[in-house]
């Protein structure tokens, strides 16, 4: 490749880098409307394979999926205080319709809680009706200024869930559960290890009772953070008068969860994983797990060879692996090597003269550029290898994601290490709970308090007043 075609390095100009990943790799690119993006569709295939893989998720505990208009009247915002101060500054709003002014304008969904609570207020009556488990698959708008293609766009793709129950704790429980799901999908399927926390009172949802979260450490070292739940409370359950008559013939307010995950995390996947060559997506996500290149010089090598991985592409297919054979003409096999690099599909099954002679393949992991990741395999039970293969490449990213962490986090009381920790990570210090000492820090170092994470033990003393502190905070500069 010529070297104008070069990335520019993460290690010169991160930012740079990852909007070079997001265009040569066709992820998505920037539309006519300022803020927005047009996700393009190999960008919309690693989404399609996260919703897929998230959905069912949400289906075997119970959910099911419905879907709520777009377009929400404005006087629906103003019913819960906090929620409306929250969003209100976000917002899109329509003002007319059918050529004419409307009578009540209306707001396009940042986030859908108060419509689907106006319709659960008329759809609960009983104890009997209870839980509702409702997800819907959505885009909604948040008028953001400060756009970044994936990361922050005015309108996104994700997921909301909506539940409603009978008592605090099984909205907590509910809650907690889907917190669980999204460490176990950041973990198991996006290769991304993940803090689960709560987050502060300065940082949850606009009308949240708790708010908890997964955060993780990009390759910049920043945080960001990957999916939201919450415990709602009865906050939105009065303010939309969602009731339900208890066993004993009381009538009660419901206890209501939301929770979130968008396609932000599709930039997650470049910046958690990439490298100076482009994408590198984990094998569980990957639209193409496997691509078939064959090589070849003259029509004689031709004949020989594409029949061979057309074979090949065929076994790989028959067992379950995302595999595509690029017969592109007119390219030059590294042309198409550096091409797929850049896409970061995970494997590279290469297939020259020599190896159809030899019945065996160059495998080549996208994880570990050059001859240090490259392998022969016999073509007879190469399906069980790729699969093995695939296995370990998605292992593999797992467990240098988190060992990038673990270099770039450090425990802390003393407050200069902790200013000079956040230029370089996370940092893990005691923390009082006074919202003071959270918003000091935040001014002095431009750092977060990204949560309170659950795992805790012990107790020390506040890293910035020195009062006693029961729990470390998460500190980092954040996305
Ligand atoms: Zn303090």
């Amino acid at each position: 490749m010529a070297d104008d075609k070069r990335l520019t390095p993460r290690a010169e100009d991160f930012s740079a880098w990852y909007n070079e990943v997001v265009l040569r790799a066709e992820l998505a690119d920037y539309s006519p409307v300022r803020g927005c993006m047009v996700i393009r569709p190999n960008g919309y295939g690693i989404w399609e394979r996260m919703q897929r893989v998230l959905d069912a998720m949400f289906k075997a505990t119970g959910h099911q999926n419905a879907y709520f208009p777009l377009f929400i009247p404005e006087s629906f915002l103003h019913k819960e205080a906090e929620h409306v101060e929250g969003f209100a500054p976000e917002v899109a709003v329509v003002t007319h319709g059918g050529g004419k002014k409307l009578d009540e304008p209306l707001v396009v969904r940042p986030t859908s809680e108060t419509i689907i609570y106006a319709m659960y207020a008329k759809w609960v009556q009983s104890y009997r009706d209870l839980p509702v488990l409702i997800n819907q698959w959505a885009n909604v708008v948040g008028w953001d200024m400060r756009t970044r293609l994936f990361l922050r766009t005015l309108e996104f793709l994700w997921q909301e869930g909506h539940t409603a129950h009978a008592t605090h704790d099984e909205a907590e429980a509910e809650a907690r559960t889907i917190l669980g799901l999204y460490r176990e999908f950041a973990e198991q399927y996006m290769a991304m290890p993940v803090v689960t926390g709560l987050k502060t009172d300065a940082e949850r949802f606009a009308g949240a009772l708790r708010t908890y979260a997964i955060e993780a450490m990009m390759q910049d070292n920043k945080a960001l953070q990957a999916g939201t739940s919450h415990n709602l409370g009865q906050n939105f359950a009065k303010a939309f008068e969602i009731r339900y008559l208890d066993q004993t013939g009381v009538l009660q307010h419901c206890w209501t969860t939301s929770w979130g995950l968008s396609s932000r995390v599709v930039g997650a996947i470049i910046m958690v994983h990439g490298d100076d060559q482009g994408l590198i997506v984990p094998p569980r996500l990957a639209p193409v797990q496997a691509v078939l290149v064959p090589i070849f010089k003259n029509d004689e090598e031709k004949a020989a060879v594409v029949p061979a991985a057309k074979t090949v592409f065929e076994d790989l297919t028959a067992a379950g692996i995302r595999a595509k054979l690029d017969a592109r003409e007119g390219v030059t096999p590294g042309f198409k090597f550096n091409d797929w690099e850049m896409r970061g599909v995970p494997l590279r099954v290469e297939i020259g003269p020599k190896d159809v002679a030899k019945q065996s393949v160059v495998l080549a992991r996208r994880d570990r550029p050059g001859r240090e990741g490259k392998s022969a395999a016999a073509v007879g039970g190469l399906a069980e290898v790729v699969t093995k293969l695939l296995a370990e490449i998605q292992a593999a990213l797992y467990q240098r994601a988190l060992a990038f962490r673990e270099a770039h986090t450090v425990e802390t009381g003393d407050y200069n290490e902790l200013k000079a920790g956040v230029e370089n990570g996370f940092v893990l210090s005691y923390w009082c709970g006074k919202a003071a000492c959270e918003e000091r820090i935040k001014e002095e170092t431009k750092a977060t308090l990204r949560c309170v994470p659950l795992e805790q033990s012990g107790g020390g003393r506040c890293v910035s007043c020195g009062e006693a502190a029961r729990e470390k905070g998460l500190f980092a500069k954040a996305y």
